[in-house]
């Protein structure tokens, strides 16, 4: 029997692109590996947004290469972000690959199974179900071009998956026991505009929301210039609609926004975000924070840090600057800013972000919360609220795929933890 090892860096469009290679291979006959060495076929899904990512494919590429002097049989197969129109060049960087397939490109790697003489003779299933969670794309591609990211250039242009096979996909995952989905798009709330009836999100939401079985609705990530009053309307309407919304901010100064070719300034992002909080009661909100945008000035980074203490986000994920080449701030920006100073910024943020989600986290101690159980995690069971926080809590019941009313009793910044209620 072949087996297949799945190695996974990225976003959740990353996540969710190797659940359907993992349902595409399982459907095949293949079975899960647990390395490298025990696979007959090891695939790498890649991601390039950072250099810290890039630099930790290319580590896994290089050992790749002692699995492969030692099995000269086994396939490796490279996929994900790092891949574009370059596969001769990577082919050089990286000879011990085999094959080299895009995001959107799964036909490629089928392609090359098939000359192989490894194609499945019955149609391969494309779900995979393994948690009581999926995700779904939506949207694929991005049109912005901000000018640090790198996606629009690996990820082509916007394009809409119709109403239609979003609800039929979801309709199947429910069947297989999913109760909780996430929308995905590198801009999921700008999804339909490229359709020819032009739905928004708001009518997928309303349609997948009427979907028997499913318990929860998520989407990520958002844009703030998309987020449309209708979008957070039907979040605050329909029951099935999480509450939480992760809207990138990326700066809190508006010279640095323009740099960044963001699209917005800082006076459109605060009322924004008091219209979420006036629409829809208790919502959790998150944000992405990029620190050391070329040029940013120390002044310009204390309104950044004034802006996260001034939200009170419940988490916000901060990523030092990197150049990716290709970009329009790696072609044009020279105006670097110094690696220890985009450390410290970085921390700085971090701190403040931490007494901030410890604050709002406590106040939940002695609460009820519904958690939607996804495993266990070192003897305790594992899950998130609507709001998306982690929670922890100890049950001798299998509480697996199941919703728990947990009573919090102990939080920390980035979990909670507490007692199931019978
Ligand atoms: S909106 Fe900007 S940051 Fe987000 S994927 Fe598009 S170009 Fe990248």
């Amino acid at each position: 029997m072949a087996h297949y090892y799945l190695w996974t860096i990225g976003c959740q469009m990353n996540r969710a692109d190797s659940e359907r290679l993992a349902a595409y291979l399982d459907g095949m006959g293949y079975k899960p590996a647990a390395s490298p060495e025990a696979a007959d076929l090891v695939l790498l899904n890649s991601c390039v947004v950072r250099q810290s990512a890039e630099d930790r494919v290319t580590h896994q590429l290089d050992c790749l290469k002692a699995v492969k002097e030692a099995n000269p049989k086994v396939a490796i197969g490279l996929t994900g972000c790092l891949v574009d129109s370059n596969a001769a060049e990577l082919k050089q960087r990286f000879p011990h690959v085999d094959v080299f397939f895009g995001p959107q490109a799964l036909g490629n790697l089928e392609e090359w199974l098939s000359t192989r003489g490894a194609l499945p003779e019955r149609e391969a299933p494309v779900l995979a179900v393994r948690f009581p969670t999926a995700f779904v794309p939506v949207i694929q591609g991005c049109d912005s071009f901000c000018t640090y990211c790198i996606v629009p250039f690996r990820r082509g242009r916007e394009k809409s998956r119709p109403i239609a096979d979003i609800a039929c996909e979801v309709r199947e995952l429910v069947r297989r026991g999913v109760k909780e989905v996430t929308l995905l798009g590198q801009k999921v709330d700008a999804y339909g505009h490229d359709l020819p009836e032009k739905p928004d999100l708001a009518d997928l939401l309303t349609e997948l929301n009427g979907i028997d079985g499913l318990v929860r609705l998520r989407f990520l990530t958002s844009h703030p210039n998309h987020m449309s009053g209708r979008i957070i309307e039907a979040v605050a309407s329909l029951d099935k609609a999480c509450e939480h919304i992760n809207l990138p901010v990326q700066a809190g100064d508006d010279e640095v926004l323009k740099a960044m070719r963001r699209g917005y300034r800082v006076g459109d992002y605060r009322k924004l975000i008091d219209r979420i909080r006036s629409v829809i009661p208790g919502v959790a909100l998150t944000t992405d924070v990029i620190v050391g945008f070329p040029g940013e000035s120390d002044e310009q980074f204390r309104h950044t840090l004034d802006l996260v203490k001034e939200i009170r986000f419940d988490a916000v994920h901060v990523a030092a600057y990197s150049r990716r080449p290709g970009t329009w701030a790696t072609r044009h920006l020279k105006d670097a800013v110094r690696s220890p100073i985009k450390r410290d910024r970085k921390r700085l943020v971090e701190a403040a972000q931490a007494e901030i989600a410890q604050g709002i986290n406590t106040r939940l101690v002695g609460q009820a919360v519904e958690v939607l159980v996804e495993g266990k995690e070192k003897g305790r069971w594992q899950g998130r609220t609507r709001t998306d926080k982690l929670v922890f809590f100890s049950d001798p019941v299998d509480r697996a795929g199941q919703l728990a009313q947990v009573k919090i009793d102990r939080a920390g910044p980035w979990w909670l933890e507490g007692l199931a209620q019978r």
